[in-house]
């Protein structure tokens, strides 16, 4: 059986050969879960950088030039984009979290709530919706498109608040990512830019769907308008460390299940230490399958480098450990604001322990770049692109 690790390298070889070629013409379609080669698939191993970004930028650009598959390199780095522009505005999270709190409250008996309960299970007699949320739960796993049309019918048509749109997506998303998720359903909300929101039309879903759906009900005609809410970016500095990274104790977090060779350089030299079941997170079975199988064949691989290594069952577990070895600074990947890191943060709060973050030099050479609209953001693609190459 082929690892996490090879599945993702596999799918990242074909894709070179059998879409990249095609992917700005047809990246548009949703052929359905059958048939998903004209785009990558990738996102769940980006996700957790079980494919650095980098690595895909430079298996892609061996093959072409920029100027000739300048759309896929543009998706890449939107997902660079989105990530720094949260880590600039970590407001938008926090309200994000309250807001989705009081919500979960409201919705437990509110007059919506058999709106909201027909929309995730299944029952709204919109074909295509009833089919993506099928889909969904099933593979872990939507076409872009139908992401965007799936939060337009969310909440434009069946008039459900985005945060509860939000939460299912990242609930059941194998690739589920805070800052692609929350900022692009703020995006179809009209959130994220004054004025515009994303609304789906039956016409654009034929067309890209190939008709596979009768769209039985109308879909709605105009957007819903919110409050827009503004936020000022404010500039993230990265903490350096002067300690070398010898002899510490590393904690491995989900979000970076890296291969890369700094990961190992520093895994090799160091303590490193995995919670199982680190996070309570309400996945869905499918998505908590994925991230189980990713992290026994990352450990399996740091078994087979002789990496010293210890596994503890919960956090207390972890933190009797860091007693008895007089340890009071741990150190980890940065995860990037979201679930993970909320945890992280809460444990060493609780426990007096000092967190220190590993920043990744891509993130921290593109994040910066994030400040304000993706147009002024790509500019910078070039420069990035060259940074990369020489790396
Ligand atoms: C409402 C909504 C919610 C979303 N939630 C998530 C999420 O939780 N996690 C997530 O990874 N993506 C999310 N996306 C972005 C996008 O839909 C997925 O990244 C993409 O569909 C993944 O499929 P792929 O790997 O085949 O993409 P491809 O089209 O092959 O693109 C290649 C890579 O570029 C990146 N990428 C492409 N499109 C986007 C995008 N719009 N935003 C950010 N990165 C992108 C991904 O890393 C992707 O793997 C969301 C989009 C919408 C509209």
């Amino acid at each position: 059986m082929i690892n996490t690790r090879q599945d993702a390298v596999h799918k990242l070889r074909s894709f070179i050969k059998n879409g990249l070629n095609t992917y700005s013409s047809q990246r548009n379609f949703d052929l359905g879960p059958q048939n998903r080669t004209n785009v990558s698939n990738l996102s769940p191993f980006i996700r957790k950088r079980i494919l650095h970004e980098e690595e895909v930028l430079n298996e892609c650009l061996k093959v072409k030039k920029y100027e000739h598959i300048e759309k896929f390199i543009q998706e890449v780095f939107w997902r660079t984009y989105w990530k720094g522009w949260l880590e600039g505005r970590s407001e938008v999270w926090e309200k994000y979290k309250m807001s989705l709190n009081e919500l979960v409250e409201q919705h437990k008996f509110g007059i919506r709530k058999k709106n909201y309960d027909d929309a995730v299970n299944a029952r709204t007699g919109i074909d295509c919706f009833d089919f993506w949320v099928n889909e969904l739960i099933e593979f872990g796993y939507l076409h872009n498109h139908s992401r965007m049309w799936f939060a337009s019918i969310w909440i434009h048509t069946l008039n459900l608040p985005w945060q509860l749109g939000a939460n299912f997506f990242l609930k059941h998303l194998l690739d589920g990512d805070p800052a692609s998720n929350t900022l692009s359903w703020r995006w179809v909300a009209g959130l994220h830019t004054q004025g515009k929101s994303y609304l789906a039309n039956e016409d654009n879903i034929n067309k890209f769907t190939q008709n596979r759906f009768k769209n039985k009900k109308n879909l709605s005609l105009k957007p819903k308008i919110f409050d827009y809410d503004f936020y000022e970016y404010k500039p993230r500095g990265f903490e350096t460390f002067d300690k070398k990274l010898e002899n510490n104790t590393i904690l491995i977090n989900l979000n970076n299940i890296s291969y890369n060779k700094k990961t190992f350089d520093i895994y090799l030299n160091n303590n490193i230490c995995l919670i199982e079941n680190m996070v309570k997170n309400d996945n869905s079975e499918v998505v908590e399958a994925f991230n189980k199988k990713a992290l026994e064949d990352h450990i399996s691989i740091l078994r087979e480098k002789n990496a010293k290594l210890k596994i503890f069952k919960d956090v207390s577990d972890f933190i009797n450990y860091l007693n008895k070895n007089n340890c009071d600074q741990i150190f980890t990947f940065y995860p990037s604001i979201g679930r993970q890191k909320d945890f992280l943060d809460c444990i060493a709060k609780v426990n007096n322990l000092i967190l220190t973050f590993i920043y990744d030099d891509f993130d921290q050479m593109c994040w910066p770049y994030a400040s304000s609209g993706f147009f002024k953001f790509k500019k910078k693609i070039p420069f990035f692109l060259n940074k990369v190459n020489n790396n």
